[in-house]
This record gives structure tokens, C-alpha cells and sequence, in this order.
């Protein structure tokens, strides 16, 4: 098992509220070895269903996002612990534009646009996003591969502000992807493991879909003691 879940199924309850599942990254192999995330369930999220299978009936909720509860409680994880710098991955430009032309946005969260269209790279950062992530195919751009075969922990570009044009732009080979299709999300890799280990995943992660879309009480917003964290390893914003 690629990402190793710190107490699986176990539903931790404090003061009769459940706590956030928090994933930790234990195999040295793992692209994300020593780090740790909050993911969602990407198979009950109508974005991610509608992305996985265009042809799929889901409706994406498109009201209220300036109010997004999910990035309102990331926002305030992310101002409960301002010695962590937290990034989040993302392909919702409505939900960011719109919450944050609305709510400050905390200093310590760093935005990345998850570019979902394959060898048609965005080369610059834009409006609330400070990063752009790329993927690429194989022998495309390889100049520019700057995050292919590394492991974040010794690379850190996601998670760290910069002035420099080269650390906002990431570019990646693409590990799958589906033949006659130019869309990443056609070949979501948490699709695939959370169908072939439902047992195992998809209570926690379904877990924090839940949570994340309430209001957090403040008793339940997650202390990191982490320097560097990051938001949906699973899972997209939920609105
Ligand atoms: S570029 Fe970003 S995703 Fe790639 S290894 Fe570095 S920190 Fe990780």
C-alpha cells in the first residue's frame, strides 16, 4: 500500500465530535514520505466523479462558493497553525476566486493550480494561485521536468513562497494516462485505489468529506506540529 493511513477506520471522537483523519506518509519509496496530509473522498465528489467520467450524470454544486465551508475550515487550520506552511492542490479557479475576492486569504497557504489537460502547460502563476502544476508526457519538455523522480522532502518547491518564475512552475511526467485522453483526471489515481481498497480507505477519507463540510468546531481543528503540510493528497474541494 503506497500511502500508509495512520489509524485506519479508527473514528476518534473528542468531546462527542469526531476528529479529522490526518494521513501520514511512512514508505520511503512514497513521493511523499515524511509528510502528512488531510485527503477526501474523490469518489463521492461530483468534481471528481464529472472529471473522472465526463460522461458521468453528477451536478457540481456552482452556488455559495464564496462561502465554501471546506476552504473556509482549511483557512482556518491554516490560521490555527501559522508556523506550517500548507499547500492545496487544486483545479477549482470558481471556488478560489470567488472565496477569496471575499476572505483573506492566510499567508502560510500556498495555492496550487492543478493544470488537468496534459502537454498544454500554463507558464505563468495568476490570481490567487501562487503555483502552477504541469504534467507532461514522457519526452515532452524534459528541460523542464522539474519535479519528475523526486521525493517532496528533499525538494520542497509546492511548499515555499518564491519570487522566482522556475519554483511556481512545476511540470511533471505524467505516471498514467488514458489512452486518447488529454484530461489527468480521466486516470485519477485515488479513483483507482480507493475503488480496489474500499474496505480500507474509504471510511476515513469519506470521514473528512463529511467533517470538512461543516463548520469545524474550534475543539476539532487538527493541531500540526509540522513545518510543511499538505491539503487534498486525495480528493478536490467539495462544494
Ligand atoms: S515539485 Fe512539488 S510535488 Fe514535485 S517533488 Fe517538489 S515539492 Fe513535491
Amino acid at each position: 500500500m503506497v500511502n500508509l493511513i495512520n489509524n485506519l477506520n479508527k473514528n476518534k471522537i473528542i468531546n462527542n465530535l469526531q476528529e479529522i483523519h490526518i494521513s501520514q506518509f511512512k514508505d520511503k519509496n512514497n513521493k511523499m514520505f515524511g509528510f502528512k496530509a488531510i485527503g477526501t473522498n474523490t469518489t463521492s465528489n461530483n468534481f471528481c466523479l464529472k472529471m473522472y467520467n465526463p460522461k458521468s450524470k453528477a451536478k457540481v454544486n456552482k452556488t455559495n462558493l464564496e462561502d465554501n465551508i471546506n476552504l473556509m475550515n482549511y483557512v482556518k487550520i491554516c490560521n490555527f497553525n501559522k508556523w506550517c506552511n500548507f499547500t492545496l492542490w487544486t483545479k477549482r479557479k470558481d471556488i478560489i476566486n470567488k472565496f477569496f475576492d471575499k476572505h483573506q486569504k492566510p499567508d502560510n497557504l500556498i495555492i496550487v493550480y492543478s493544470n488537468p489537460i496534459i502537454d498544454k502547460p500554463i507558464y505563468e502563476a495568476f490570481g490567487y494561485f501562487d503555483k502552477v502544476f504541469n504534467n507532461v508526457t514522457e519526452d515532452n519538455l524534459k528541460d523542464l521536468q522539474n519535479c519528475t523522480g523526486q521525493r517532496c522532502i528533499d525538494c520542497l518547491r509546492c511548499y515555499n513562497k518564491s519570487d522566482d518564475i522556475k519554483d511556481n512552475i512545476i511540470f511533471e511526467k505524467t505516471k498514467k494516462q488514458k489512452k486518447d485522453s488529454k484530461n489527468i483526471c480521466e486516470s485519477c489515481y485515488s479513483h483507482r485505489s480507493i475503488n480496489y481498497r474500499h474496505h480500507t480507505m474509504k471510511p476515513p477519507l469519506q470521514r473528512n468529506s463529511d467533517l470538512l463540510t461543516k463548520e469545524l468546531k474550534e475543539i476539532q481543528i487538527p493541531k500540526i506540529i509540522d513545518r510543511f503540510f499538505r491539503f487534498n493528497h486525495h480528493g478536490e474541494l467539495i462544494s
